[in-house]
This record gives structure tokens, C-alpha cells and sequence, in this order.
């Protein structure tokens, strides 16, 4: 058997090869570049042939069955699996749950769940947010009350990705009763399959079934469940946001855009490259996303020093508004026709409008640059 490298010491070029090669071999052609989200029954495959290989947690130290990626080369992992076109999985447990059971679970969580995470025994889904608390997250109402060793949970989830397909949930729940905002909030694991939880499909812009809404009636969980101290939920969810913003600061679906809007431009020269104002904005696009992936770069460096502030916010909003308006300049490229010959660049305009709402909003990441960055109290 071949020993493991330490994927950290290996050049880029050499890394992303061997990423290149491990989906060329191991992943289904049918699954590739697939434009859609995936069931588990399809995609459950390759989420254990992963797990077995050590492929499919980067992020985690190889202790628990990861790659002990550092961020920086985790971001070239993702980015080089998409673009070789490995299917999207639910795998909410090993992108949230698995670093917070890792640095703020207990040794007896980490050792019963992490295990169960990485061979897909378990699948899980994140339920923070709910009708009237999605920005506002801390105004969130699904409460759990205590009886002998168990929480009694009570409330209703909504926009849950994948929901449909989890075996468990980690949520943000209510377990001070009477408490207000960021306070008396716990971090808790349930399972999905037990009488009092009920899960609805939501179809999202595209007519595809994404997430859902998942109704609480006294669903119950041990004590035993209740991730870092009880109460102390809101920061342990917030411990994780770093890497997120940054990942969600990714040039990468402007790049696709960008892309297939050049290969029509070539394709269809005589109506496209004779159109002047088109052109100029071609060009243009082209600059800011070059300039996107300057800054991504920038930032992907602060996060592997450890060095992340505020002003990632920035990188959000630019890489978000860039990535829709490379797919609108798609869509004007493609024309009417295009359109109904190809689902391509309509799903790339739907796909590059979910980003500038989660992760938190485009006008949050706004508001927090003004309060972080400019120092902008709001105040006259
Ligand atoms: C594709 C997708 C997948 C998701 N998956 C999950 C998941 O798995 N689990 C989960 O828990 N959640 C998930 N979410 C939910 C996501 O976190 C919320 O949609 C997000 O936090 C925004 O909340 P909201 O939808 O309630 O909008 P609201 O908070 O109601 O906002 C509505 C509008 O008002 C604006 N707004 C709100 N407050 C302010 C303010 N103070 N200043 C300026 N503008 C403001 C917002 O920017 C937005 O434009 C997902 C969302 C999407 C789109």
C-alpha cells in the first residue's frame, strides 16, 4: 500500500492532479457535471467510496479520519472537485457538524458521531433557521424544554437543505425559557426519524426540490445531545463563519459564466463579436473577474495565516454580484433561441442567485462592513 503524503507539503499543481485523478477514477461519469443537486440514493455511493478512500472530509485532522488539510489548500480541494465536476453531496455533517463536534464536543461525542458522520450511516441537515429568523437568527422561537434526562424540541425549520435525505439534524434550539436574542440558545443533535418531526419539500426558482420545512412536535433528544455547555449555542454556531465567507467568496461561478459566454462569443461570431456594446462588456466582465480572483487569492492567504477580519464581508458581496452578472451577460449571449436549446445558462442565472442570500445576505454583509470596517455607527 502506498503511504499517504502530506497533502499540505505537495505544490498546487501537484495536489490539484492528484484531486483531478482521484475523480477520474472513482466518480461515476453519470454523476459528472450533473446541474443538479442529487439524491442520496445516487450520490451515497460516492460519499462512502470517499470515506473509504480518506478523501471525504478535508477539512478535519487526520485523527479523526480527515485530510488535515490547512484552509487555503481545503478551498484548492473544493474548487478543483468542482471543477472536474464531482457531484454536489449532502454532507452538512462533515462540512458544519464535524468541526464543531471537533472543537467543542465532548471526547464521548466526538468519539460516537465522527465515525458515524464519515461512514454515512448518518446523514445530516442544519436547522438554524425558521420563519422570522434568518437574518435575524437570534430571534429564533423553536424552544426545548427539559423532562428528566431528555429535551422536549418544539418549533419550525425552514429553508433546511436537503432535509429530505437526513437521517439527523443539528440545530439551534430555545432551552432557557423566556430567554431573548443570542442568549439561552443551545446547540443540539436530534434524530429526523422519530413521530414528532415532519418534513415538507420547498421547490426552489428552478422547479428543483432543495430544501424544506421541517415541523418540531415535541421531538425528543438525550441531554446527552447538547453540543458545548447548554445555553452557550449561539457561539459555537458562530465559531464556523470564517472559512464560509470565504468559501462563498469564490470567483468560481463567475468563472463558469465567464466561460461559456466566450465559448458563444466564438461559437456565434458574427451576431455576438460584431455587437460593440456586447463586447465592451465581455471585456469588462472579464476584468472584474480577474480582479475577483485577485482578492479571493488575498484572501484565501489571511485565512491560512489566520489573519481573517471583517472586510471578508467584501469579498461576499463582490464575488456574489459578479457571479450573477457574468450569468446575466450569459443569458443576453445565449439569446432567445439559446435558451430553448440549452437549460444551461438559465440554470446558471438561477444558481448565482441563492449565493447572495445564504451565508448571510449581501445586505448584511453591507451592514457589517459599515459597523466593522468603516466604523459606521448608523448614528446621525
Ligand atoms: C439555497 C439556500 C440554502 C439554505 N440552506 C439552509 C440550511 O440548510 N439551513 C438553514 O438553517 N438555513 C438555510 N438557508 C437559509 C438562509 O440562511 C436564510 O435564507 C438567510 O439567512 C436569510 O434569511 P431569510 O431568508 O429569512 O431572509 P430575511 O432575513 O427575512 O431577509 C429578507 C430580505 O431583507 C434583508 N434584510 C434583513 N435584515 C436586514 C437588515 N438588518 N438590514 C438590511 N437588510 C436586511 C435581507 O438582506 C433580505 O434581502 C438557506 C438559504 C438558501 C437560499
Amino acid at each position: 500500500m502506498t503511504a499517504t503524503p502530506d497533502w499540505n507539503q505537495l505544490g498546487d499543481a501537484e495536489f490539484r492532479s492528484r484531486v483531478a485523478a482521484f475523480v477520474q477514477e472513482h466518480c461515476p461519469p453519470s454523476l459528472r457535471h450533473l446541474g443538479r443537486r442529487p439524491r442520496w440514493s445516487e450520490v451515497g455511493g460516492w460519499y462512502t467510496t470517499l470515506a473509504r478512500h480518506g478523501w471525504l472530509a478535508p477539512g478535519w485532522p487526520t485523527e479523526w479520519g480527515g485530510m488535515g488539510l490547512h484552509a487555503a489548500r481545503h478551498l484548492l480541494y473544493i474548487e478543483e472537485m468542482e471543477r472536474c465536476g464531482a457531484p454536489w453531496m449532502p454532507d452538512s455533517g462533515v462540512r458544519n457538524l464535524g468541526p464543531v463536534l471537533i472543537a467543542h464536543g465532548s471526547d464521548d461525542q466526538k468519539r460516537y458521531w465522527l465515525p458515524r458522520i464519515l461512514s454515512g450511516t448518518q446523514v445530516w441537515c442544519q436547522g438554524y433557521s425558521e420563519p422570522g429568523a434568518g437574518s435575524d437568527l437570534a430571534g429564533l422561537r423553536t424552544s426545548a424544554r427539559v423532562e428528566g434526562d431528555e429535551l422536549f424540541i418544539t418549533g419550525h425549520k425552514i429553508w433546511t437543505t436537503a432535509a429530505y435525505d437526513a437521517t439527523h439534524m443539528f440545530a439551534l434550539v430555545r432551552t432557557e425559557p423566556g430567554s431573548v436574542r443570542q442568549a439561552g440558545i443551545s446547540f443540539v443533535l436530534l434524530s429526523m426519524d422519530q413521530p414528532g418531526v415532519t418534513v415538507r419539500d420547498i421547490r426552489n426558482i428552478a422547479g428543483e426540490v432543495e430544501f424544506c420545512e421541517v415541523f418540531l412536535d415535541n421531538a425528543r433528544t438525550p441531554l446527552a445531545n447538547i453540543v458545548g455547555p447548554m445555553n452557550d449555542g449561539w457561539r459555537i454556531a458562530k465559531s464556523l463563519l470564517g472559512f464560509e465567507r470565504v468559501w462563498a467568496g469564490s470567483p468560481r461561478k463567475a468563472l463558469a459564466a465567464l466561460w461559456r459566454t466566450e465559448e458563444l462569443a466564438r461559437r456565434d461570431h458574427s451576431r455576438l463579436a460584431a455587437d460593440a456594446a456586447f463586447v465592451d462588456r465581455l471585456t469588462q466582465m472579464r476584468l472584474d473577474v480577474e480582479d475577483l480572483q485577485s482578492l479571493y487569492q488575498r484572501f484565501a492567504q489571511l485565512l491560512r495565516q489566520g489573519e481573517l477580519g471583517p472586510e471578508v464581508s467584501a469579498l461576499k458581496v463582490w464575488a456574489t454580484e459578479t457571479g450573477q452578472r457574468a450569468s446575466e451577460l450569459l443569458v443576453e449571449a445565449a439569446g432567445g433561441g439559446g435558451l430553448l436549446e440549452d437549460s444551461g445558462p438559465l440554470g446558471a442565472f438561477y444558481d448565482t442567485r441563492a449565493p447572495a442570500i445564504f451565508s448571510g445576505t449581501n445586505q448584511i454583509q453591507r451592514n457589517l462592513i459599515a459597523r466593522n470596517v468603516l466604523n459606521l455607527s448608523g448614528k446621525p
